[in-house]
């Protein structure tokens, strides 16, 4: 079954580690922008260099730069996960261009909710895979071996802007720039909400369900 999903939700909300498990279930590319940015930092593309300065900030990269990044991923791509995008009104409205271009309309929306106190303690314990960027937490989440990916076991690291700061930062630019797609996506009829709270096996059986009942019902 091929899906075309965007995980919308504040930091922190689990997004990234859905979509690592179910891209896979489902067998279609996981598409997270900030993990592509990340890479890009990394390498010191130039690209990286000048999305970094608003990363630290913990503020949005400019549409432009992330909308072209998102075309050439998803050019030729007939089913898809994406995680961390769009983050704005106008990412939003050049993605359903895309996407009509396409001729690739959405399966839906999942909406991560999660309490806020929640989202600060998962970032702030929040370790990832610095090869293949899956995501764990000290106490939520740990790794089979202490400190090392259960996948590749590379060591893990902690990411720069996840400090209580740049956290907190992130949270209110979240409120301001990326909330207003909830609306946006409810009109279209595309919204599901996500009880992301609950433990990483509850969300993914909750979204399988949902998608389900979804497809079921020829929507
Ligand atoms: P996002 O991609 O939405 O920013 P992540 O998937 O990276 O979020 O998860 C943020 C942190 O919370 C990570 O440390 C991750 O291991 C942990 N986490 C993810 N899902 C859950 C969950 N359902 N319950 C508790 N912790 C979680
Ligand atoms: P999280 O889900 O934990 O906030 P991400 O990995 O999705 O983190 O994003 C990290 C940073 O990368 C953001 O704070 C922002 O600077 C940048 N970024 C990622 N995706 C986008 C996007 N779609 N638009 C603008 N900036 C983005």
């Amino acid at each position: 079954m091929s899906v075309r999903l965007v995980f919308l939700g504040p930091p922190g909300a689990g997004k990234g580690t859905q979509a690592q498990l179910l891209a896979s279930q489902y067998g279609v590319e996981q598409l997270a922008t900030g993990d592509i940015l990340r890479r890009n930092v990394r390498e010191g593309t130039e690209l990286g260099r000048e999305a970094k300065r608003y990363m630290d900030a913990g503020d949005l990269v400019p549409d432009a730069v992330i909308i072209g990044m998102v075309e050439s991923e998803l050019a030729g791509s007939t089913g898809f996960i994406v995680d961390g995008f769009p983050r704005t009104i106008a990412q939003a409205q050049a993605f359903d261009a895309l996407l009509a271009r396409l001729e690739a309309p959405l399966t839906a929306v999942l909406l991560f909710e999660v309490p806020r106190e929640q989202l600060i303690e998962r970032l702030t314990g929040r370790w990832i895979c610095p090869k293949d960027q899956s995501s764990y937490h000290l106490t939520f989440n740990p790794p089979r071996n202490a400190g090392k990916c259960d996948v590749c076991g590379t060591g893990l690291v902690q990411r720069s802007d996840d400090t209580l700061e740049t956290v907190t930062r992130r949270m209110a630019v979240y409120d301001e720039q990326t909330a207003p797609l909830i609306a946006y996506y409810r009109k279209q009829g595309n919204l599901i909400s996500i009880h992301a709270e609950r433990p990483v096996v509850d969300v993914t059986a909750e979204i399988l369900t949902a998608l389900s009942e979804r497809q079921g019902a020829g929507a």
